[in-house]
């Protein structure tokens, strides 16, 4: 296995004001950064530019929550990965199963979203993970490999793709599957990568697990083989919260 940096990223969400990311801003660049753990923080668009002033030189990465295929033009509403690079971020989470639910996005439009972000120069971090009622019918494994296929583009490298494993079912709720049933899962995620872009692709690419990770449960799911991180929704909205989970790693 090559050497993965754990990433930790905070979804934001529809959360915050400004006082509210200065504040948590604030708290996280003074949070002494522990080698091997990268952090990363995706606030909503408005607050971006703030945000980015506020970690200047901090080594906290920034992302965005979405963003358009194209580059640019009459899309009235949405945001190109080339804004999103002009305005500092170096990630864009794309398939977060809220956009896949609330903007009805698909795999091929997941996956045109993945394009535009490694054509702007960004990290694509690819969201996929099965319904409740997937996993009660044993479909997760099913359900994970079709989205991978559909959603990953074919440009992906270890260096400009992350996946974040995120049961929908998990998210928000305080419940996760056990730690045996997220390796299994992540590994089978591995094991899709390196069939379709080969061993030293798979093996470097970060694997993150999202849905109701907190302090309490943080250190045990990151010790696990093939999660190489976390994506973090309600918990990053809390310096101390966030901050505990990076600290839970390694
Ligand atoms: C998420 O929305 O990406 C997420 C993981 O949320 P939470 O941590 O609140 O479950």
């Amino acid at each position: 296995m090559s050497a993965r940096t754990i990433l930790i990223a905070g979804n934001w969400k529809m959360n915050a004001s400004i006082g509210m990311a200065e504040q948590l801003t604030g708290a996280l660049t003074a949070w002494s950064a522990r080698d091997g753990v990268e952090l990363l923080v995706c606030p909503p668009f408005p607050y971006l530019v703030p945000v980015n002033a506020s970690i200047a030189n901090s080594g906290i990465k920034l992302g965005a929550q979405s963003c358009h295929a194209a580059e640019s033009g009459a899309h009235t509403g949405d945001i190109s990965a080339e804004m999103l690079a002009d305005v500092g971020c170096t990630y864009v989470i794309v398939g977060h199963s809220e956009r896949r639910t609330d903007h009805a996005e698909d795999d091929a439009t997941v996956r045109g979203q993945g394009d535009a972000a490694h054509r702007a120069g960004l990290t694509a971090m690819v969201c996929v993970g099965e319904t409740e009622a997937e996993r009660d019918a044993d479909k997760t494994l099913d359900v994970v490999a079709t989205q991978l296929t559909g959603s990953v583009p074919d440009g992906a490298t270890a260096s400009n793709t992350v996946i974040a494993y995120e049961p929908v079912w998990a998210i928000g709720t305080g419940r996760t599957p056990t730690e045996a049933e997220v390796q299994d899962v992540h590994a089978a995620i591995r094991a899709n990568l390196a069939a379709r872009f080969g061993n030293e692709m798979a093996d470097g690419t970060r694997i993150l697990y999202g849905g109701s990770m907190k302090p309490g449960n943080a250190a045990g799911l990151l010790a696990l083989a093939d999660v190489d991180g976390g994506l973090i929704g309600g918990a990053s909205l809390k310096a101390e919260d966030f901050t505990a989970i990076a600290d839970a790693a390694g």
